[in-house]
């Protein structure tokens, strides 16, 4: 067909030859010229394979703008696009997307397309593999004397009897025999051989299939989220209910609708690895399992998913991120689930909320958008008070199960004791007892601490030295299991010393501090009947991990959970009962804009955890400050009024949703070069009415990965957007090569 390559006498330049814009994956300004080949029309969104320099890339047909300045090279000088690749072009919503990204993250459209082709390797034609089928379908069983047929060949004919292909190794196990049997039936002229591409398989979700009987709440936000996807427009909705009201089972009912009306739905999860279970329940909704994207797939799965969303075969699909830049052909339903999750925020390459830019698609794409949440982020609540967003509530949890029974513990009273064999303690009599009694009941218990590893700080008794990360301002962390000492940020590792690196004296080094490896020890002593599991990231990795822990702890071959906040979100455990809070003034203090908000989603998240069935939960918070406000509304359940008194106080400070942020962050191995460009760059400043430059700032990771790091944070009010600014102040310098710029957009955290 028309895809292919075009002989070389096509590639000699022609007058009249038709010049074409192409946008090549790369950090380039903006699209390239070229010429189609000639008698060749290509089209804005054609994928194209063209010369760059003396190698080939990839690129996209892009749309010409307005805005081009007229600097254009000679026709002759222009360079002949190689081919036009045999794929679904990219349609306009999906540039007009990658467009609008970078204008808004201030980066290179390429750099935007690059995610959106995933890898080159995504656009080569998936690779085929043999397959063997009958020649003639109608005579399974030829005639004796034409061909001798052995019982092991004839029972090959008759697997082979139905006409479909199979390999030769399906054949070989169905009819019980070896593949030389296959073969041989292929080498007689009774079976022929084809190649069939191999890809994964996609199966078609039904939506007819009913879902459960929704309660009057549950129905009512699921009528009217039908509703908007019937509209066919764009809209957001916040569907906010409590942990365990059924949030899932309702926005299944938009996914429904959506498939009905032939769209293609995506949903996002912030740790689709970890979401085995969400994943179930989609098959068990609509009879097949979705497709879904995420970082941890093989190439060919990455290139079989990628087709089949460009070709409109996979119609679900359940991913990360990333999975907003795919080629669909028809979307018509985005879901964000935990919308909240900072997992949203891209902060390398390309800095993005995910759940902004989700919004910002829909918008695109004229159709709905529904951020899910029990502990909608402040940016959604307020969207929705300013009437931008439609809210839809699910007050109380599915079937009459109670919320659970939130408790804080005061550590200045209730003291954890000194364990003679252990050193210092980190479970406080209240918090025992209840293990005690939880676990005497055959139920089960959680007990989460946001920190990997057995200790946060290795110390030198004699000399108080700390050990640190060679490459970062930071403290390295002592893990037991792998017997390291670790790095959170870079990943650098140590073999713990025996001997204080910086007095010499031996057997000096002490572990200050719990990681939830250190509770486990603590646990073990305390309850040594008890079969007990540690949690982090350490020791689940992929979803194979996640699915076994998530079997493990239903079929209750686990008592006692300790874990990060792994555990702590969306998973749906029937038998725990307890929640027990190891440290919940983690977080708490430090400048960090959303560190109380996080917190608070943290805590809540899992409080959430406990009782979600028929036995009641009860959820104990240690904590040196009960009366912070933070652990106020967890004990009281009063989260609105929380947010309020949140909000409040990020009004008086003009922060987001209030006002916007850029943060500009320069980096170099230099410590002096970045300082100067920091200074040079403070001068350049240009003056503008509302816009606040607040920096040159050292961020608390003040160097990270070998590289030291300053930082600028930019204020705007709420209706001005930082962007034009920024393009004009940060074009006003030359940067040197070793001192590399960063721009972020509404940063998550500093
Ligand atoms: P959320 O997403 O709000 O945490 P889920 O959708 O996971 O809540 O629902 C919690 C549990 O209750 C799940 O096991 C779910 O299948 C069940 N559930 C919710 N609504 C219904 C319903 N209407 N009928 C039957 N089961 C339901
Ligand atoms: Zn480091």
């Amino acid at each position: 067909d028309s895809a292919g390559k075009f002989d070389d006498e096509a590639l000699t330049l022609a007058a009249g030859s038709q010049r074409c814009r192409v946008l090549l994956p790369l950090p380039l300004a903006g699209p390239y010229d070229y010429l189609a080949p000639e008698g060749t029309a290509l089209a804005p969104g054609d994928l194209v394979c063209v010369p760059l320099g003396r190698r080939e890339s990839v690129g996209v047909v892009w749309d010409s703008s307005d805005q081009d300045d007229g600097e254009e090279l000679p026709v002759e000088r222009l360079k002949v696009v190689k081919s036009r690749i045999d794929l679904p072009p990219m349609t306009p919503d999906q540039r007009r997307f990658v467009d609008w990204v970078a204008a808004y993250t201030l980066t290179a459209p390429g750099a935007v397309l690059k995610m959106a082709l995933s890898s080159a390797q995504a656009l080569e034609p998936p690779p085929t593999r043999p397959v063997y089928r009958l020649v003639r379908p109608d005579i399974a069983q030829p005639s004796a004397g034409e061909v001798k047929l052995t019982p092991a060949r004839r029972r090959v004919m008759a697997i082979a009897a139905d006409g479909m292909a199979r390999s030769a190794a399906e054949l070989a196990r169905e009819a019980a025999v070896g593949t030389g049997v296959v073969k041989g039936l292929a080498a007689a002229g009774l079976l022929e051989r084809l190649e069939m591409p191999s890809r994964i398989e996609i199966n078609a979700p039904d939506s007819a299939r009913q879902g459960p009987v929704l309660s009057q709440a549950q129905g009512q936000a699921a009528a009217a989220l039908r509703a908007m996807v019937d509209s066919k427009d764009f809209s957001v909705s916040l569907l906010d209910g409590v942990t365990g009201s059924g949030k899932t089972e309702v926005y299944m009912e938009a996914v429904a609708a959506a498939l009905a009306a032939g769209r293609q739905v995506l949903v996002m999860l912030p740790e689709i690895a970890l979401s085995v279970q969400v994943l179930e329940r989609f098959e068990a909704r609509f009879g097949a399992p979705p497709a879904t994207w995420h970082s941890d797939m093989t190439q060919a799965q990455r290139r079989d998913t990628w087709r089949a969303v460009a070709y409109g075969e996979a119609r679900v699909i359940v991913g990360a991120r990333s999975a907003l830049y795919l080629p669909f052909k028809e979307l018509g339903l985005i879901v964000v689930d935990e919308e909240h999750e900072q997992a949203f925020k891209q902060e390398d390459g390309v800095a993005y909320h995910a759940r902004d830019m989700a919004v910002v698609r829909a918008s695109i794409g004229r159709f709905p958008a529904i951020l899910v949440s029990a502990t909608p982020s402040l940016e959604s609540v307020f969207n929705v008070q300013q009437g931008r967003y439609a809210e839809l509530r699910l007050p109380a949890r599915h079937g009459g199960a109670s919320l659970p029974d939130v408790e804080a513990v005061d550590l200045r009273r209730d003291k954890p004791e000194r364990i003679p064999e252990l050193g210092a303690g980190w479970l406080s009599p209240s918090l025992r007892q209840a293990l005690a009694e939880t676990l005497g009941r055959g139920e089960q218990a959680l007990l989460f601490l946001n920190r990997r590893g057995y200790a946060p700080l290795t110390l030198c008794r004699a000399c108080n030295h700390r050990l640190e990360c060679p490459n970062c301002t930071a403290l390295l962390v002592e893990h037991r299991l792998s017997d390291r000492l670790v790095c959170h940020h870079c990943g650098f590792t140590l073999r713990r010393p025996t001997n204080c690196p910086a007095c010499g004296e031996a057997d000096s080094l002490i572990a200050w501090g719990p990681g939830v490896e250190r509770v486990a020890e603590e646990a073990a002593y305390l309850f040594p009947e008890a079969r007990r599991s540690v949690l982090s990231s350490d020791t689940i990795y992929g979803p194979k991990a996640a699915a076994e822990f998530v079997r493990r702890v239903q079929e209750h071959e686990i008592d006692l959970l300790i874990g990060t906040q792994i555990v702590a979100k969306g998973h749906h455990f029937p038998q725990l009962t307890l929640v027990g809070v190891v440290d919940a003034d983690l977080g708490l203090s430090g400048g960090d804009l959303r560190g109380v908000e996080r917190t608070y989603q943290l805590l809540h998240q899992v409080s959430g955890r406990a009782g979600r069935e028929s036995k009641p939960g009860r959820v104990l918070i240690q904590t040196h400050e009960p009366d912070h406000p933070v652990i106020e509304a967890l004990v009281s359940g009063d989260r609105d009024r929380f947010f309020a008194a949140e909000a409040e106080s990020r009004r008086d400070l003009m922060m987001p949703p209030f006002g916007r942020l850029a943060a500009v962050i320069l980096s170099s191995g230099d410590l002096q070069a970045v300082e100067e460009v920091a200074r040079a760059l403070a001068r350049a400043a240009p003056k503008a009415e509302g816009i606040q430059i607040l920096g040159p700032s050292t961020p608390p990771l003040a160097a990270l990965r070998g590289r030291h790091r300053r930082r600028f944070l930019v204020k705007t009010p709420r209706d001005q957007r930082p962007q034009s600014y920024l393009r004009d102040w940060l074009g006003r310098i030359k940067l040197p090569n070793r001192v590399r710029l960063q721009v972020d957009i509404d940063p998550y955290s500093f």
